[in-house]
């Protein structure tokens, strides 16, 4: 019988994605094992994370400053907006500096099986952030499943009185596939052969 401790651990853990009860359970033996090299370290990162993760008023990326990294760097470039369903796919994007400008996190993707209609996602932010000028190119790269697309085309729609030049992903991604499981070679072509929204 484990301890009242450790089975709230386990039960923790056990609730993220990708673990289960019984992932869980060998996680949390290996802490307990390593104390010095595991345990003590995923404490402190934990701790550092929520004493100061915040999220980004402006594009909705996670960070530990509001605005975020992303938004205040000056070697991106304004003109440029990525808008992306979740943080995930941001970072998925970002992780070789694939994409030279910034970014929009829309918190999600219109599902009317999961309920999400447009006022649920960040839309209206997005729109003024369009309208507030100095942006040239808004590329959608929501993912190339139905809802993504479905996302991609309310979107296109809403921007389509302002003045912008819209692209999307080009089809080089598998259908149905999620930005945060392409590999950076993938991602990097559908960036490079973004085409306009028709
Ligand atoms: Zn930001």
């Amino acid at each position: 019988m484990a301890s009242p401790e450790i089975d709230a651990l386990t039960q923790a853990l056990a609730r993220l994605p990708g673990l289960g009860p019984r992932s869980a359970r060998r996680a949390v033996l290996h802490l307990v094992k390593r104390r010095e090299t595991a345990l003590v370290p995923l404490v402190r990162a934990l701790q550092a994370v929520e004493e100061r993760l915040v999220v980004c008023a402006t594009c909705g990326n996670v960070d530990t400053h509001d605005p975020c990294a992303i938004c205040t760097d000056p070697r991106r470039d304004p003109r440029l907006l990525c808008v992306v369903e979740e943080v995930a796919d941001l970072w998925a994007l970002d992780r070789s500096r694939l994409f030279p400008g910034r970014f929009h996190v829309l918190g999600g993707r219109l599902s009317a099986l999961d309920g999400v209609r447009p006022e649920d996602l960040a839309i209206d932010a997005l729109l003024s952030r369009v309208s507030a000028g100095g942006i040239d190119e808004v590329v959608l790269a929501t993912n190339a499943t139905l809802e993504g697309q479905t996302t991609a085309h309310y979107i296109a729609e809403r921007l389509e009185t302002l003045p912008v030049r819209l692209s999307q992903l080009a089809h080089g991604l598998p259908v149905g596939g999620e930005l945060d499981y392409m590999d950076e070679g993938t991602l990097a072509q559908a960036l490079r052969a973004r085409r306009p929204v028709a």
